[in-house]
């Protein structure tokens, strides 16, 4: 029964079980064609994107790294200044 049973294909979208993969792989075509394409575009774009981010971290030297976290509190400090001297104009308005 067991041997028997292996030589199924089941359907990865239903229950549906069929003696050989020509029979699986029609049977998908007709009852999921959207399903099957979805399967397929995901698989790709994970694909793509694990395959991106491999070579952004291989790009990404220290120097860098360093240059992104400079940037990036040279940001947070400008919105800080910016901050303060709206506050300080706002107070100089009570302070006439
Ligand atoms: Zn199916």
């Amino acid at each position: 029964m067991i041997e028997a049973k292996a030589s199924y294909y089941q359907c990865r979208f239903c229950d549906k079980v069929f003696m050989n993969q020509g029979l699986l792989q029609s049977h998908i075509q007709c009852c999921h064609p959207a399903d099957s394409h979805l399967a397929e575009y995901k698989t790709r774009v994970q694909a793509d994107k694990l395959q991106n981010e491999t070579d952004m971290l291989k790009e990404l030297t220290k120097s860098q790294l360093e240059a992104a976290q400079h940037a990036h509190a040279v940001r947070f400090s400008k919105e800080y200044e910016m901050q303060k001297t709206k506050e300080e104009e706002f107070l100089k308005l009570f302070d006439r």
